[in-house]
């Protein structure tokens, strides 16, 4: 019999709410997560303990995330914390990767997003959003229907590209939806500066942190499964 040990403490347990929660934040632990306290990879196996920790940023008065943290780096608890939620690294649960689609696509520079779990905003009702997906749609991202279909523009979404391949998307807001180093292919910066655009494709059911997998494949999967939205950016460039 396997036994995963994640610790989760009463009081998280009480603020998760739901078995649904609960569940999901085993999945997350399952799929591999990176800790919020040594900010190594973490994952929970019959050999490894992982604790959830919820973190209610700026002091309480925002949305509570729910994180992970290797089992010998923290207890499961409760932290309260005075920082904007958006600044919260997820990369390890929604990994990212610069796609170069072949001419003449448009647009040919795109940024693909595989979250590997829901990641949790935990309401008071104790129901879970996935916040990446739940405002990309709200602001008009479009069903793909193959690999190089056209992405509708959107006024408000742009993409930055920062020093050292960072790439952060942004909503109308200039909130940060996503944000991550990459490697960009060869050319991948060069379409999107041609362009003035940048493709944001967010697909379930990838696994992008699998080397051994063909990415694109799966891509093609998930978008014939209708599990594949995207919509374009403006491009901002520090330089
Ligand atoms: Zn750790």
């Amino acid at each position: 019999m396997t036994v995963l040990m994640l610790n989760i403490a009463p009081d998280v347990a009480e603020l998760l709410g739901s078995e649904d929660a609960i569940l999901a934040a085993y999945r997350a632990a399952e799929l591999g997560y990176r800790c919020t306290v040594c900010g190594d990879p973490g994952q929970l196996t019959e050999d490894e303990s992982a604790s959830v920790v919820l973190i209610l940023h700026e002091g309480g008065a925002a949305a509570t995330v729910l994180r992970l943290a290797h089992g010998w780096c923290s207890d499961s608890g409760i932290r309260v914390v005075d920082d904007d939620p958006t600044r919260v690294d997820l990369d390890a649960i929604r990994p990212g990767l610069a796609w170069l689609r072949p001419h003449p696509d448009d647009p040919r520079a795109v940024l693909l997003i595989a979250p590997r779990a829901h990641i949790l905003r935990v309401t008071a009702g104790g129901e879970t959003i996935d916040r990446l997906t739940a405002g990309l749609l709200g602001t008009g991202f479009a069903l793909l229907t193959d690999l190089d279909a056209a992405l509708p523009s959107l006024d408000g979404l742009a993409v930055r590209l920062g020093p050292g391949d960072r790439l952060t998307v942004l909503d109308h807001q200039e909130v940060s939806l996503w944000d991550g180093g990459v490697v960009l292919p060869p050319g991948w910066a060069d379409a999107a500066r041609t362009a003035g655009r940048v493709g944001v494709v967010l697909a379930s059911g990838l696994n992008l942190h699998d080397p051994t997998r063909d990415h694109l494949a799966d891509l093609a999967t998930a978008t014939g499964d209708g599990a594949v939205i995207g919509a374009a950016g403006h491009l901002l460039t520090d330089t």
